[in-house]
């Protein structure tokens, strides 16, 4: 139960004055829907304006204050052209006050001819003639214009304006609760923060970097915090301990050895899974790098103790393309391996349902219909977690409810993650790393292209496929819209099909699933030799005979995206090539990205590299942290803050790991505040 104390700030934004149906939509696409989510929709920036006596005085594109006096108002000369308001200084300068579309209305009420008015907004020259595009402000006093000198700047979406906002969070602001001090008193004192409420107070008033810092260390201690209580709790737990005396994984037949770093991992599960306290452990390695057999491997010494195990994966492509693959290598250890999704319905889920209570199914494969309630293992001991970035911790914890011993659990991930992120995200589990790549693997060749030049790629793949090679091409993400990101993919299809015909195969997430899995299936096949495809493939899809990959638009996708992208390719011993289009206007940015992409292909050097890049670009934290599960804490403090957030937490830990000293009350507020109650629930149960 969420504590009292944090109520106020819990209830939804229509509780606030002047919100009602019409903005919460709006506040809803910034992911603002209570009132504590408006606290802490901090500004990206502050405006600093200085007051001028006149525009002499004033340099172009400098945010100023003046008193300006209109002369003339010069209405638009056809629907799209602006209004225009021409004004006065006080030795006689002109400048234009102009408003474009609806915002014209005001300027007429706020701007009579011979008044005096105090203006604020940014000065530009149009031709030959100063002039303020919708002023921030227009103020018949003195006073109040230069009571804001210094102004925030808040992100918005249609339908919110600055003051709009900023008037929300004056509301918030004014309904904050005093809480308790949860961070720890020597750390509070060395750092010289502020308390929570005057952080947050003074977060919105200007640049205020240790107020920033403070609201940011609350997030990351938080995290750190309910991490620790997942793994203290999973201590606490009783699995089974598993030992296997081999005799299916003897039988198993590779048609390569293993790599060292595969079998050291093995080693790492293999002690684990041996333990009473079941297994929590992260298998991360980079794409290509051979997760699947080790998972593989695990499973089979669960299988080995005569209990079951499952692997679940984020996608159905994915789950489809992990039940072919682990069953034809566990072929010959005569393990069974079963498929289930939710896309298995009447008889043949039955089925699988029943084999998976009798025991018959050694392996169960599937998307997370294998945990729904409705389904019920013999002796489930072993859970494994395929592309884990793609589930929270909250899900992973629901499964871990499954089994009737706890499971012991081993997630893997290929998202090359920065040191420090991989102690925010995955700090409750012991990792072991695949940092060697199977041998023969050729480096792929990345070249950067101009979209321009769309008609020579196509003739390139038409070369490459006549060659009796198979192709991928991945079309542009569009945020804002999976819609979108599909027409797009259909449009390029088409165009593609009436090139090369059947060769051709499309895939994207709204196919129906019969579709999509039958196209996978020609294209796995080598029957079709082209994919056209949105990111659905980004993650997992293995077939080592496609040597080409085209991204259409590359600087739209992340480092990290375009990486897993590239994983597609060199996966066999061919040598492989990566076609990164690139659309006409590059960002400083997004041309360092696209270089560095060229010229390696080191997942972690990526992973840190973009750190940095991204870290850079920003100057206060705003809550873009991307694939962090911070929406407060931004790069740049992840990495300077979380080692003593995640410092603290353990010596809290240590020192009162039920959390009930005063402090430690303190700190199950902190936890419901940051929706980390995940840990606290824990708590309750141990
Ligand atoms: P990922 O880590 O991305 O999940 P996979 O498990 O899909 O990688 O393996 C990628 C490819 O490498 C597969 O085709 C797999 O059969 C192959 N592979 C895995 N381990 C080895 C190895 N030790 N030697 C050679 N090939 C391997
Ligand atoms: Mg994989």
């Amino acid at each position: 139960m969420r504590p009292e104390v944090l109520n106020p700030l819990f209830v939804e934004t229509d509780a606030l004055e002047g919100v009602g149906p019409k903005l919460r939509k709006p506040l809803e696409k910034l992911g603002l829907t209570r009132l504590r989510d408006i606290a802490y929709h901090l500004p990206e920036r502050f405006v600093t304006r200085r007051p001028v006596e006149n525009l002499d005085e004033a340099g172009e594109g400098e945010q100023i204050v003046i008193a300006l006096t209109p002369t003339e108002h010069r209405a638009a000369r056809n629907n799209r052209g602006p209004y225009r308001v021409l004004a006065q200084d006080a030795v006689g300068n002109i400048c234009a006050l102009t408003y474009f579309g609806r915002a014209s209305f005001t300027a007429k009420k706020l701007l009579p001819v011979g008044e005096k008015r105090w203006v604020s907004g940014r000065l530009d020259r149009y031709g030959d003639m100063l002039q303020i595009v919708h002023p921030d402000h227009v103020e018949k006093d003195s006073g109040e214009s230069l009571a804001r000198l210094n102004e925030p700047v808040y992100s918005l979406s249609e339908g919110l304006t600055q003051p709009r906002v900023a008037g929300l969070v004056e509301q918030a602001l004014a309904r904050l609760p005093q809480l308790p001090e949860w961070i720890e008193p020597t750390q509070f004192e060395k750092a010289g923060w502020p308390a929570w409420r005057d952080a947050l107070h003074l977060a919105h008033k200007g640049e205020h970097a240790a107020a920033r810092d403070r609201l940011a260390y609350d997030e990351l201690l938080a995290n750190s915090l309910a991490l620790m209580l997942v793994r203290a709790d999973n201590r606490r737990r009783r699995g089974q301990p598993l030992q296997g005396d081999g005799h299916l994984r003897d039988k198993l037949d590779l048609r390569f050895p293993l790599t060292g770093a595969q079998k050291r991992s093995i080693g790492e599960i293999e002690g684990d899974l041996a333990q009473e306290a079941p297994m929590l452990r992260l298998l991360q390695g980079d794409v290509g790098a051979g997760k699947t057999v080790v998972a593989l491997e695990a499973m089979l010494i669960a299988n080995e103790a005569g209990k079951q195990a499952a692997l679940l994966a984020p996608t159905e492509i994915l789950a489809r393309q992990h039940f072919e693959t682990l069953r034809s290598m566990a072929a010959s250890t005569g393990v069974e391996v079963a498929l289930l999704t939710g896309r298995d319905k009447g008889k043949a889920r039955e089925s699988i349902l029943m084999g998976l209570l009798d025991g018959s199914i050694d392996i169960v494969v599937g998307t997370h219909a294998i945990f729904q309630d409705s389904v019920a293992y013999k002796d489930l001991a072993l859970v494994v977690i395929d592309e884990q970035h793609r589930f929270g911790v909250a899900q992973r914890l629901q499964l871990a409810s499954k089994g009737r011993a706890t499971p012991h659990t081993l997630a893997m991930t290929a998202t090359p993650i920065p040191r420090t992120l991989t102690l925010a995200q995955y700090g409750e589990m012991d990792v072991s790393k695949l940092d060697e790549m199977p041998p023969g693997r050729q480096p792929i060749d990345t070249v950067v292209v101009s979209q321009d030049r769309l008609e020579d790629v196509i003739a390139g793949v038409s070369r490459h496929i006549g060659s009796g090679q198979q192709a991928y091409w991945v079309c542009p993400m569009v945020r804002e819209s999976e819609v979108d990101d599909i027409a797009a993919a259909e449009a390029r299809y088409a165009q593609l099909n009436e090139r090369f015909g059947n060769d051709v195969v499309l895939v994207h997430g709204q196919q129906r699933p019969e579709e999509k899995d039958a196209a996978m299936e020609r294209f796995a096949s080598g029957e079709a030799k082209l994919l056209v495809a949105t990111t659905v493939i980004e993650v997992g899809v293995d077939v080592p005979a496609a040597t080409l990959m085209v991204i259409e638009q590359a600087e739209r996708f992340g480092l990290a995206q375009l990486h897993q992208l590239r994983g597609r390719v060199g996966r066999g011993s061919e040598k492989s090539v990566c076609l990164l289009l690139r659309g006409g206007a590059l960002s400083e940015t997004g041309r360092k990205r696209l270089a560095l992409m060229r010229e390696t292909q080191d997942g972690f050097r990526i992973a840190e590299e973009d750190l940095e890049l991204r870290g850079g670009g920003e100057l206060l934290g705003t809550r873009q942290s991307g694939d962090t599960p911070f929406r407060v804490a931004n790069l740049e403090q992840i990495t300077r803050l979380l080692p003593a957030a995640h410092d603290d937490a353990r010596l809290l830990m240590e020192r009162d790991g039920g959390l009930s000293s005063e402090r430690g009350a303190a700190a199950r507020i902190l936890l419901y505040l940051f929706e980390r109650d995940w840990g606290v629930q824990l708590l309750r149960g141990g």
